[in-house]
Parts: structure tokens; C-alpha cells; sequence
């Protein structure tokens, strides 16, 4: 059961929710996309009995909103709800508490989720998704102070330090009371307490997970070096952007510093949201390897991504000759060096869990006018990957024309993005902790980003969100049943 929200009601005195903000502002956008939508998976945890509660469509505009303009906290949007007419449009004069607001948002992953992935829909229907996408992770820093970050000695004389202190405490304690005194835990010792669970679960974590350091506020965080070669307890957050409006197609949040498990699971999460593979996929040299660019050719998706080594490479940036020139013919299974002298192969290299690495030897060398520029080693040895091949084939792609073009894309695609949420939304440091929490704050993040698209296009097309749903209509009646959930969210609205 929920309180009454009627944005429509009539006051006793003339004035009307409708003009409290202006005919084209982004919250009109936000306010009826999220009217639109379907709310159930959030609906469903409500209870019919106790006291009504605050309507979630009015607790997840307002939240929404908060992120769109860089308010995040709770006790702010609480405050923003009586001062600010959008907001108060937004929450129809209603006024939830902060703790309402806080409890909400903290509760809500899976169905935050799923509207993220509503308003993607929404998108393609729009025809705002194309089917190149660039995917990237950004290190946005953990609620936690990095000097709480701490290895398993210093868990361990923490504990021991604070163990030994609440003995002396309960000693003093016990001398000026004694025993007639009724007890009441100190505050000191309380606070000791908690500190002590603390750092108690953060040491379990550490073990169990075999990790070097943990830290104590936040233990999903890890230590990550940012850009600006910071280092600080931080998360991984991921996002999958479609090229055609930048419209964010997935989304997730990781602990993982490096980005080269991260292909895998974005590739099925936009197949989750769209419902569809994309076509090419864009990623930097973080996400190069042999695994990755296997599992993209079984998924017949045209991928464009280097290797660690490829840009230096072609930069000149190697002291020595680099590997690309030196030429492998796969029939006399051989290298030949810049010199055009014949490298042969000479024995297996073994590898711990990799396959094994064929090794070549070059035996003129001693001879050769090249070999300042191409070795400090009296012979050079070249190794192969059995499927170097695959390393050989992305080159040659990114060093076409199309290559290039399509890979420098990238750059216009995700790397605005992260800048838009950095720059202008304020996103540098989560609010919420643990890794569950942080999804759902960058998931809201990722949603207002493409409401705010969204918003663009429309103002692009002087149209407002009715006429669009009618145009989507009409152009579902055309070709099927394709546009019948738009159509459903349009019979919503009117
Ligand atoms: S140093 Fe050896 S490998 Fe290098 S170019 Fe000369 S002969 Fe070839």
C-alpha cells in the first residue's frame, strides 16, 4: 500500500505542480520516463500492511535526479525536496526523510537493474543504438581512506593493541565502581567494539581471499592506480557505450584492477540488455589477449583491439628491433630478421597453466653490421605463442585504413563518457560501500547518463517524450510487433 501521489492534485492555494519547472527542462524528461516504465520488480517488495509508504516512482525520481545534478547524498536530497522546485515537482510536495531515501537506494539492485536496462530499450526503440560498441573501465575511488588499507601484521597488532586497551578500561572501570555498580558498557569501549568487528571481518576477508592488503571501511575496495598516478582503495567501473549517441548499453563494477577479465561477462551483459550481440567491438590494449580474442571470433564479432606492445611499437618507442619486423613463415615454421637471415626454431619453452612457447635462435648474429640495433645478447632469440597468429592478424587489421578509423572511434565513444560523469556529474568517489552498493550507485549513474541522451535528442528534434512514443508507435504498426512495449509504455502515459 502506498501513500497518495497524485502529481495532478489541486491545492487551496492557485498554484500547480506543472509550473514549477520549465516546459524543456531534464526533469520533465527524467520525471515521465520513469512514468513510463514498468516499477513491479520494485513493487513486488513492498508490504499491503503497516503504515503506506512513499510511492518508489516519486523515491526513484528524486534519486535519479540527485545523481543528474551531482547530489548524491541522502540528507541533501531530503533537504533539496523543500528548497528545490524540481525536485519538489518531482516528489509532488512530498518530503521523504533521508533515511527513507538512504534505505531505499541501498536496498534496490536487482530492480535498478532492470529499469537501467528499461531505458536502454527505450533507447534502441528510439533508434538511438547502433551496433559498434567501445568498451572501458574507469578506477572511481572507494568510500574508504586509504590508510585504512592495511596488510594482515597490522590487522593483527590493531587487534591486539585494542584487545589490550578494553582490558585496562574494564580494569579502571571495575576499580572505581566495583561490583555493586549496575554495568553499562562505556562509550570508549563500545566504539572499541565496533572498531574490533571491523577489523576482525576485514582479516577474515584478507585470508580468505589471500589478498596482501584489505581495507577496513570498505573490504570489497582494493588499492588501484588512477591516471594520475595516485593510488587509492578504488573500484573497476565498467561500461559498454554504443558509438551512434553514446548511449551506455552496460554496465558493472568490478574490484579487479586490471580490465582483462572484464570482456566476457560486458559482451553477455549487453547481450542481456539488448538482446543481441554487437557487431564490432572497440576496447584498448587492456583487454588484449589471446582469450579475449578467441572468444570474439567464435562470436563472430568484428573486434578492434591492440596489444600491449603494438602502440609503442609503431611509435618507435622500442630501444631495440621490435618483433614485427622480423617476419614468420609458418610453413618452414622460421623467423626472418630485418638482416633476411633465417631464424630457426630450437627447442619448447615450458609455461606454468599457458601453452608452451616455441623458441627461436638466431646464429649470425656475431656477424651481422644490424646487431647494435637489434640485440645486447650475443644471439637474438625471438618466442612464439602458438596463437601469436591471432596477435599477427589484429595488427595487420588496425594497421588499415578502416582499422585505424575504426579504432580511433573509441576514443570519441567511452572516453567522453567517463569525462561527462567525472566532470560535469561529480562522479570521483562512490557514497555507498561494498560491492553490491557501488553497482547500484554506478548503475544510477549509467541510467541518468542516457536520460540526459535522451533529453539531447529530443531537444534535437524539438519533439517532447508523447510525440516520440508516437512516432515509435506508428513506426512499430509498420514493420510488427517490434515497438510493442513502447507502444505499451505510450498507453501508459496517455
Ligand atoms: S643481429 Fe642477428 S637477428 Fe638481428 S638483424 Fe642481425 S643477424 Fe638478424
Amino acid at each position: 500500500m502506498f501513500k497518495r501521489y497524485d502529481q495532478k492534485q489541486q491545492f487551496l492555494l492557485p498554484f500547480n505542480l506543472e509550473e514549477f519547472v520549465p516546459e524543456n527542462h531534464i526533469a520533465r524528461v527524467l520525471n515521465d520516463i520513469i512514468d513510463v516504465i514498468d516499477i513491479s520488480a520494485i513493487e513486488s517488495t513492498y508490504s499491503e500492511e503497516g503504515c503506506p509508504a512513499y510511492h518508489p516512482r516519486l523515491l526513484l525520481k528524486i534519486l535519479l535526479y540527485g545523481y543528474l545534478i551531482n547530489i548524491r547524498s541522502s540528507r541533501k536530497i531530503e533537504q533539496m525536496t523543500q528548497t528545490d522546485t524540481a525536485f519538489m515537482y518531482l516528489a509532488a510536495m512530498q518530503k521523504p526523510d533521508f533515511h527513507t531515501i538512504c534505505r531505499f537506494r541501498s536496498t534496490h539492485l536487482g530492480p535498478i537493474k532492470e529499469i537501467f536496462s528499461q531505458v536502454v530499450t527505450f533507447c534502441k526503440e528510439m533508434d538511438l543504438i547502433g551496433s559498434s560498441i567501445s568498451i572501458d573501465g574507469t578506477k572511481v575511488k572507494a568510500n574508504a581512506s586509504p590508510r585504512q588499507s592495511k596488510s594482515s601484521d597490522a590487522l593483527e597488532k590493531e587487534i591486539d593493541k585494542i584487545l589490550k586497551e578494553s582490558i585496562e578500561t574494564d580494569k579502571h572501570e571495575d576499580e572505581i565502581y566495583g561490583d555493586s555498580t549496575p554495568y553499562q558498557i562505556p562509550e570508549e569501549l563500545v566504539d572499541k567494539k565496533k572498531r574490533l568487528e571491523k577489523i576482525k571481518a576485514a582479516k577474515k576477508k584478507l585470508d580468505e581471499e589471500k589478498l596482501k592488503k584489505v581495507n577496513i571501511t570498505d573490504n570489497d575496495a582494493r588499492i588501484m592506480k588512477h591516471k594520475d598516478g595516485s593510488k587509492k582503495p578504488s573500484y573497476n567501473c565498467q561500461v559498454a557505450v554504443d558509438e551512434k549517441e553514446q548511449i551506455i548499453v552496460a554496465a558493472d563494477v568490478v574490484n579487479e584492477e586490471n580490465d582483462l577479465h572484464q570482456m566476457e561477462p560486458m559482451i553477455q551483459n549487453v547481450k542481456n540488455t539488448l538482446g543481441d550481440k554487437p557487431t564490432i567491438v572497440l576496447a584498448d590494449a587492456g583487454y588484449f589477449s589471446y582469450d579475449n580474442v578467441e572468444f570474439l571470433l567464435n562470436e563472430e564479432i568484428d573486434a578492434y583491439i591492440p596489444d600491449n606492445f603494438y602502440k609503442a611499437e609503431k611509435e618507435g618507442k622500442t630501444r631495440k628491433f621490435r618483433k614485427a619486423l622480423f617476419k614468420y613463415d609458418e610453413e618452414k615454421d622460421c623467423y626472418y630478421c630485418p638482416a633476411a637471415f633465417e631464424i630457426p626454431f630450437i627447442r619448447i619453452q615450458k609455461r606454468k597453466g599457458e601453452p608452451d612457447l616455441r623458441y627461436y635462435v638466431c646464429s649470425y648474429c656475431s656477424k651481422c653490421v644490424l646487431k647494435n640495433a637489434c640485440t645486447m645478447s650475443g644471439k637474438r632469440t625471438i618466442t612464439r605463442d602458438p596463437r601469436e597468429h591471432l596477435m599477427e592478424d589484429m595488427r595487420a587489421k588496425l594497421n588499415t585504413e578502416k582499422g585505424t578509423e575504426k579504432y580511433q572511434k573509441r576514443m570519441s565513444t567511452v572516453e567522453p563518457v567517463f569525462g561527462q560523469m567525472k566532470q560535469d556529474r561529480g562522479f570521483r568517489e562512490f557514497l555507498l560501500r561494498g560491492k553490491g552498493k557501488t553497482k547500484i550507485e554506478f548503475v544510477m549513474m549509467c541510467t541518468v547518463h542516457n536520460i540526459r541522451k535522451i533529453a539531447d535528442f529530443m531537444k534535437r528534434e524539438g519533439k517532447n517524450l508523447k510525440e516520440i512514443l508516437n512516432m515509435i508507435t506508428r513506426r512499430g504498426n509498420e514493420c510488427g510487433n517490434r515497438w510493442g512495449s513502447v507502444a505499451g509504455m505510450a498507453h501508459k502515459l496517455w
